[in-house]
């Protein structure tokens, strides 16, 4: 090799070194006391109700449930009503999935909101942050949590192993059906994630609900932001299509922000207020359908 290319391979691999080092001290200094290799911790020592709740979604998150469930609210008929009255219903509702998060949905989302805004990110990105759980106020519409939280997969073709406890899958009834459980099933390869039938839950329901107001960018990690396997996981490779690989850092960047800003501490909501209700109006209208 010669000494340029050394040269060159030894400043990529410090910048790589320091880019790793910075998203290590991301939770650690700035936003809590715990390392990252803490958060999203599912093994068998994960508390028993959190095992429930997936043993719950992965039972029943069918191809059939997940049509069914795009019928009912792709029709956005449930409700009328502002942001910032969605926000005090979502104050009500604890993600039992959740192994790391015992505050509520609203502390959540302006703990998101705040940290993506101190480092700077495009004021779309900040309202993401603010709003992108919204969707669980499926629960106040009497759905059950594993219909609503947790990770989401893509139903109709074979689950990953690299979604949490796959094993759970076995007593789901796609996961008999052979259709349903070749490596692209009902799907052909790199259809794109836009093609694909994603386990129910708030993600896809929100992104129904704000399509139409926010950029595609801001659409797409509102749409895909709890689908782990794929973007902090690397599976589902063989499903995206250019436009996923184009927008993969921005759902890789707001995990940053989604899990490690989740610590133990309240904040002054009343004082940020002003400042967020400046950034709704900036673009939904007073009121929305839900
Ligand atoms: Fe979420
Ligand atoms: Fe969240």
């Amino acid at each position: 090799m010669s000494k340029f290319f050394l040269f060159l391979s030894v400043c990529r691999l410090s910048f790589l070194g320091a880019l790793e080092h910075e998203l290590e001290s991301f939770a650690r200094e700035k936003y809590s006391s715990k390392g990252k290799e803490e958060y999203r911790q599912y093994t068998e020592e994960t508390s028993l109700p959190v095992k429930e709740f997936y043993k719950a979604n992965h039972t029943r998150q069918t191809v059939d449930f997940v049509q069914k469930q795009r019928e009912i609210y792709s029709s956005l008929s449930h409700a009328k009503m502002g942001v910032w009255e969605a926000m005090q219903l979502l104050d009500t509702i604890v993600d039992e999935s959740d192994p790391d998060l015992n505050l509520t949905q609203t502390v959540h989302a302006f703990q998101t909101a705040e940290a993506i805004r101190r480092d700077g990110h495009p004021r779309w990105f900040i309202l993401v942050g603010l709003i992108h759980d919204l969707g669980k106020l499926l629960t106040s519409f009497k759905e059950p949590q594993w219909a609503v939280v947790g990770d989401t997969f893509p139903v109709g073709c074979r689950f990953s192993n690299r979604v949490v406890f796959p094993e759970y899958f076995q007593e789901n009834p796609d996961f008999h059906n052979p259709d349903y459980q070749t490596e692209c099933g009902i799907y052909t390869s790199h259809c794109g994630f836009d093609a694909l039938l994603m386990s129910w839950g708030h993600d896809e329901y929100l992104y129904q609900v704000i399509k139409d107001y926010l950029p595609e960018e801001a659409s797409y990690v509102i749409r895909y932001h709890s689908f782990y396997a794929a973007h902090r996981e690397g599976a589902y490779t063989h499903l995206m299509n250019d436009y996923d690989q184009k927008m993969l850092p921005w759902l890789q960047l707001f995990s940053q922000y989604d899990l490690y800003s989740k610590v133990n501490e309240s904040l002054d909501v009343d004082e940020l207020k002003p400042f967020y209700e400046e950034l709704v109006k900036e673009y939904f209208p007073h009121s929305i359908d839900w």
